[in-house]
């Protein structure tokens, strides 16, 4: 620790570090490719770099993934990580310091999916998601980011899950950024680390195998609208109209139910795909067939898709599960409406690795002292 890590660099910043070692331009896309592409740890793994080029950044910088501080797996192949933040230099009890955050792997029969968070815990305190309750931490890096991505990638080689495949053949990937923390409230990084995934001198992610869920953070969705390369969009809803999303999500106060859904249904989806809404099913509280019809009413004739996400319940988050026959019966009521529809399966719920259960609370740093 302690020494400035070259992971997370985007291209332009490692040109003008290799600028500033007197190397010409090209190396900085050297550089750029074996952080990403190969993903390798050691600068004098570098091998076509100049042994001065490597000396100088072996001496001067780290290559750094953020540590796995623990690995749980599910009975059903998922696998969940909880990561170790650096701290800030000044202390590991500094504020932010020692942060953790989660990422889960979610093997299925045609692809993988990577689940990664963009903040240690949420500021957001939706009513019914953990990450919410244990509080705010701070923004991750774009290293942070990425590097769950490398983590998760280097551990899930293809030839050791589905031997049966082989390299013209690999199981694609999935990214979503659907873990702790709010997207969109880390615009900066979290877009930094978009590029570089799907970006093909990088990690070469498509853009539409990345996925970005979010509340709705008007003027960031706007500008990520412009943006030159996108990814897929999830919007939170979780509810039919403004005053049952107020009820759930405070956000709502902010930016509100009808400008977030038409911001969403204006956002430039890659090819082929459809914007997302994710609805998460609460027990008796928004899980009606009418809710249903609701939902469908404000969505009419539009390109869409709802995702349905039956709670994931914890003894602190104060709402029940809903009913499967409800689950059925909203899916039932929306598809007839017209909507196209999906139910989410929970993966990794004996590792509370589920939607809205990622949280700090384990391996979480003790409380800083207030006077050594
Ligand atoms: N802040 C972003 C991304 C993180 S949450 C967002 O809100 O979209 C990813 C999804 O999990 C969101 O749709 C969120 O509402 C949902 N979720 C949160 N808590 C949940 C729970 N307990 N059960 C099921 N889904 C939950």
């Amino acid at each position: 620790m302690g020494r400035p890590n070259l992971f997370g660099l985007s291209k332009d910043e490692l040109a003008a570090l290799v600028a500033e070692k007197g190397e010409p331009a090209f190396r900085a896309r050297q550089v750029y490719g074996w952080l990403y592409r190969r993903r390798v740890r050691d600068v004098e793994a570098m091998r076509n770099l100049p042994k001065t080029l490597r000396a100088a950044l072996a001496e001067g910088f780290d290559v750094r993934w953020p540590e796995v501080a623990e690995r749980e797996l599910s009975f059903d192949g998922t696998r969940k990580y909880l990561f170790r933040l650096d701290g800030p230099a000044g202390g590991e009890h500094a504020r932010g310091g020692g942060a953790t955050v989660e990422a889960v792997y979610i093997p299925e029969d045609d692809r993988r999916t990577i689940c990664i968070s963009t903040q240690a815990g949420c500021p957001l305190k939706c009513a019914f998601c953990l990450t919410g309750i244990a509080g705010y931490k701070r923004n991750l890096k774009p290293g942070e980011i990425l590097g769950q991505v490398a983590t998760v990638m280097e551990e899930h080689p293809v030839a050791e899950t589905h031997p049966h495949r082989h390299e013209e053949d690999p199981l694609p990937w999935n990214v979503v950024m659907m873990g702790m923390g709010e997207p969109l409230l880390n615009y900066e990084a979290t877009v930094a680390a978009l590029r570089i995934l799907m970006d093909d001198e990088g990690f070469g992610v498509p853009p539409r195998k990345l996925t970005l869920s979010t509340v709705g953070v008007l003027p960031a969705l706007e500008k990520l609208a412009r943006e030159r390369l996108r990814p897929n969009l999830a919007i939170s809803l979780h509810a039919p109209d403004p005053g049952l999303r107020r009820a759930l999500m405070p956000i709502e106060a902010k930016y509100p139910f009808d400008e977030v859904v038409a911001a969403a249904l204006r956002y430039p989806i890659p090819r082929g795909g459809r914007v997302t809404f994710e609805y998460v099913l609460l027990g008796g509280v928004n899980d009606t067939p009418a809710h249903a019809r609701a939902l469908a009413r404000r969505l009419a004739g539009q390109r869409v898709k709802v995702n349905v996400i039956p709670l994931n319940p914890a003894p602190e988050i104060p709402f029940e599960a809903p009913s499967p026959e409800a689950v059925d019966a909203f899916g039932a009521a929306l598809a007839a409406a017209g909507v196209t529809v999906s139910v989410r399966r929970p993966r990794g719920r004996d590792i509370l690795a589920a939607c809205g259960q990622l949280h700090l609370k384990k391996g979480a740093p003790p409380p800083a002292p207030a006077h050594p």
